[in-house]
């Protein structure tokens, strides 16, 4: 199990962070916009070090679409088939 960015991207792991804003908000939440994108670790370990743990990820990061701050971030250990077909191809 990687703890740091470092790792994870020796471990060829995927990264995808997800906006979790308004999921508090119980039922009134659905129209919430699901911005959802994988997250280039080699760029992460890149600008932060590679010794930067896994677990503080989600407090640097930033809705991109609503700027909150509220983000989940889904490890996943090895990219599946059926992750890849969910990601957005953005030019
Ligand atoms: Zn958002």
């Amino acid at each position: 199990m990687a703890e740091t960015i470092g790792e994870a991207m020796d471990a060829g792991w995927d990264i995808s962070a997800r906006c979790a804003w308004g999921r508090r908000e119980g039922l009134k939440s659905v129209r919430e916009r699901n911005w959802r994108h994988s997250i280039d670790l080699v760029t992460l370990v890149a600008t932060r070090g590679r010794d930067f743990p896994l677990a503080r990820l989600s407090e640097r990061m930033r809705c991109p679409v609503c700027g909150s701050r509220r983000i989940a971030i889904a490890y996943l250990p090895k990219p599946q088939p059926r992750i890849m077909t969910m990601r957005r191809s953005t030019p």
